[in-house]
């Protein structure tokens, strides 16, 4: 099931050997991926080729661009890796799927707690954060 969509903001096709695949995506378009698939691909290093002027090759550029397309958990650090499996830990404000209670909990007091509507929860939580701070 594709995760995340690779795109080629490059204006010529880019091509890299990828495991034992040959990728190939044109300019402009996209190519859906597993998420774990995606990052490595991303990230592969590849070998920047130099015209005789000692300039990059455009054809080597890797202007590569990722899109989430199914939620992901975002671990704040630009990583999409694990998907939670169900709504259990969906944020009612704003929708955000959360991997577990914890990782929600995370959430909520991140971006949420000053507009709680639920002042009793809010003064809970803001001395749960305070316990855990000593
Ligand atoms: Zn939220």
């Amino acid at each position: 099931m594709p995760k995340i969509r690779v795109w080629n903001d490059n204006t010529v096709p880019y091509e890299e050997e990828f495991g034992d695949n040959n990728i190939k995506i044109l300019p402009g378009k996209f190519l859906d991926m597993e998420a774990d698939e995606a990052i490595r691909f991303i990230g592969q290093y590849r070998q920047p080729e130099l015209d005789g002027m000692g300039n990059q090759l455009v054809t080597s550029m890797k202007m590569l661009r990722k899109e989430i397309i199914e939620p992901l958990f975002d671990d704040g650090s630009g990583n999409y890796l694990r998907k939670a499996t169900s709504d259990d830990f969906k944020c009612n404000v704003c929708g955000k799927i959360c991997v577990d209670q914890e990782h929600l909990d995370g959430h909520i007091n991140a971006k949420h707690l000053n507009d709680m509507a639920d002042k009793r929860e809010q003064t809970k939580r803001m001395e749960a954060i305070n316990k855990t701070k000593r």
